[in-house]
């Protein structure tokens, strides 16, 4: 980790990340009763953080959590978080648990002081490689549970089946419920047909991704709309395109399926110019 990221926030306060400690009947720790989420930094500012804030307040509510902080706290936490440790270009990790009790209780207790938590982390540069070559997938069922729209720190199943991916040599799995595709384990995906650009539709089994909403503005504006509706497993065989969205890795070409071509097996041209609007939104944000 790099010297200058070593300040976390802790329930109100800010100290050396190794320093701060919860105890250890937090019910984040015990149960994963908690939830988070992950903003990207450019030139020290928030990217799109607002949508950031929106869904991690619903990820508080599906939980029946309040608020805990509103938009103006979150924010200043944020830059606080963003010029302790350097400014520059970072991830900025926000986690709120239900909070600390003197017992372990599955019961929803009422009135507890939630646990607030950020960090951040250096944010990875896409490799000259990847974009020149694109990543490799597995394929695997969805083992996750039916509440995938709720950004929760029990991912147990996403870091098993990202592992998976890891050991067979491939970046990401691609998951499916049924022969229907839902996302990546920790990411969007788009897949590209004959010049029509589809993704799978928002519900309880997929995270609303914010990188994915920006994809589709950008889609928009370039006349190649997202069609979003159900795809079948069958379909990625003869798809020109795949692509990946998160905050952390912005938009990336998948060239590799389960070993297998997708397209030409190199990066597609569709991928090119929305990454390329990508890019230039990115700047626009920074020098807004
Ligand atoms: N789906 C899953 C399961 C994820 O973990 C993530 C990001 O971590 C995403 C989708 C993409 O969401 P976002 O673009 O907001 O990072």
């Amino acid at each position: 980790m790099a010297p200058s990221m070593t300040i976390g926030y802790l329930n109100g306060e800010f100290a050396d990340l190794a320093s701060l400690r919860i105890p250890v009947l937090d019910r984040g720790f015990l149960f994963g009763d908690a939830v988070y989420e992950v903003i990207p930094v450019y030139q020290g500012r928030p990217f799109r953080s607002e949508f950031h804030y929106q869904r991690l307040q619903r990820s508080l509510a599906q939980i029946h959590m309040d608020a805990v902080l509103d938009r103006e706290h979150w924010d200043s936490l944020v830059h606080d978080l963003i010029e302790r440790n350097g400014g520059g270009s970072m991830a900025v990790y926000l986690q709120i648990s239900r909070g600390a009790e003197s017992v372990r209780n599955h019961l929803i207790p009422k009135g507890l002081a939630p646990t607030v938590f950020g960090m951040t982390a250096a944010l990875k540069s896409r490799s000259p490689e990847v974009l020149e070559r694109g990543l490799q997938v597995i394929t695997r069922e969805d083992t996750r549970w039916d509440r995938c729209d709720i950004k929760s720190t029990s991912l147990l199943a996403n870091i098993l089946l990202y592992s998976e991916a890891h050991e067979q040599h491939a970046q990401e799995c691609l998951l499916h419920r049924e022969g229907q595709l839902t996302e990546g384990s920790s990411s969007s995906v788009f897949v590209v047909r004959n010049g029509r650009i589809y993704a799978p539709p928002y519900g309880p089994e997929i995270l609303p991704g914010t990188t994915r909403d920006l994809v589709a503005e950008l889609c928009e504006a370039n006349g190649t709309p997202v069609r979003v509706g159900p795809i079948d497993m069958l379909e990625l065989a003869d798809a020109d395109e795949i692509w990946l969205a998160s905050a952390t890795r912005e938009l990336l070409p998948v060239t590799r399926v389960d070993g297998h071509a997708v397209g030409d097996g190199h990066p597609g041209p569709l991928w090119r110019a929305i990454d390329t609007r990508f890019q230039e939104y990115k700047q626009e944000s920074a020098n807004d």
